[in-house]
């Protein structure tokens, strides 16, 4: 589907340093916001600049958190929910319409296995964790009469959003960390500074490469908690997003449910995967992480192909696993695109 490929961060012209110029230094910055830690690495030519540029990305997270937030009551996603059922299209701020309707395309992409409609759920899982208790039938039930991508109507017109039944909650948890990255670098941009890594919690956008070198040094997280990266990649101009029940997960009668959730059903993911995926923009590499883990690999990694500059690596554990198997057993499936993407030794690191 052509029309993700929209956000595409374009890879402009890099326009040489006049001769005489200081070497850039490189600077780290790292804040919490979201909920996780944001960092910032770049090169600049001096720390001044460097502050100011990396407090404004901070300002910018921040500000964008005040429309996105689902835990914050007065956010604007949360005062459009509050319309839900009331027979009208509001009008939205820019930040959320282009969330919204990048969220609605993949929904439409992934058969609504990305969905952020899923909010009614999330919040009933939330209350299962916290509990270690499942949550009934019925509450899954009702929750399901809520969700589904089409009960959100998109006017771009106006960029309004009708959300057609009450009760209905948007939950941006699946999407919002890599726009935020992807914003952040931008305000960067806008600052002068193009030589920028924005890391969000497993969500990174990735400017132009730093001085000298090919590009950043990207570690993919090994399956197994506690082990080294499984590889390493070098890339630029582009976004990583990882999703997957690694960290975020709960463990309820014995069995093992992670926070991505599978609209159709309503119930948690519980087939222990973790999704990794490349993407021209922060926000399509965010989603389509979490749709790739709702999906599985086969669906997920076919539709992948004809997305264009998408690549994608999906590694569960092994399926159809016969009792008492010993645990810790991955399997790795890969996209065309991701093995032509170009890797880099361990020894490189520190880009
Ligand atoms: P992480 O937050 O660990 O980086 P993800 O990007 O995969 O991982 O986002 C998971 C979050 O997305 C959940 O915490 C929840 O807020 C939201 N979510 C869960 N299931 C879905 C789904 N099927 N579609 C869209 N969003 C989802
Ligand atoms: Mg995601």
């Amino acid at each position: 589907m052509g029309r993700l490929a929209l956000g595409w961060l374009v890879a402009v012209g890099m326009t040489a340093a006049p001769p005489a110029a200081p070497k850039p230094a490189k600077f780290r910055f790292s804040q919490v916001e979201m909920a996780v830690p944001f960092e910032l690495v770049f090169y600049a030519p001096d720390q001044a600049s460097a502050n100011r540029a990396a407090q404004s990305a901070f300002r910018q997270i921040a500000q964008l958190n005040t429309i996105l937030s689902d835990y914050d009551p007065e956010s604007e996603l949360r005062r459009l929910c509050a319309t839900s059922g009331e027979g009208r299209s509001i009008p939205v701020s820019d930040p959320l319409w282009r969330v919204l309707s990048r969220a609605y395309q993949v929904a439409e992409w992934s058969d609504g296995a990305f969905d952020v409609t899923v909010g009614p759920m999330i919040r009933i899982w939330r209350r299962a964790r916290r509990l270690h208790e499942l949550p009934s039938p019925e509450k899954v039930d009702a929750a399901r009469q809520l969700v589904g991508y089409r009960l959100m109507r998109l006017d771009p017109e106006h960029h309004g959003v009708e959300l057609k039944k009450k009760g209905m909650r948007l939950d941006l948890g699946g999407i919002a960390k890599g726009f935020a990255a992807e914003e952040a670098l931008r305000v960067l941009r806008d600052h002068g500074i193009t030589r920028a890594m924005v890391h969000a919690g497993g969500d990174i956008a990735l400017g132009e490469p730093p001085p000298d070198k090919p590009g950043w040094i990207v570690a993919l997280v090994s399956p197994q908690p506690g082990d080294p990266p499984s590889g390493y990649l070098c890339l630029s101009r582009c976004s990583v997003a990882t999703s997957g029940d690694l960290e975020q997960y709960t463990i309820i009668e014995g069995r093992r449910y992670s926070h991505i959730i599978d609209p159709k059903t309503g119930i948690g993911l519980t087939d222990r995967s973790l999704v990794t995926v490349v993407a021209p923009d922060g926000m399509t590499a965010d989603a389509l992480a979490t749709a790739i883990s709702v999906m599985g690999p086969a669906k997920g990694l076919k539709r992948v192909e004809r997305l264009p500059g998408v690549a994608a690596r999906v590694v569960r554990a092994e399926q159809g696993k016969p009792e008492g198997k010993p645990e810790g057993k991955t399997e790795e499936h890969l996209s065309g695109r991701w093995k032509e993407l170009p890797a880099a030794a361990p020894a490189l690191r520190g880009g």
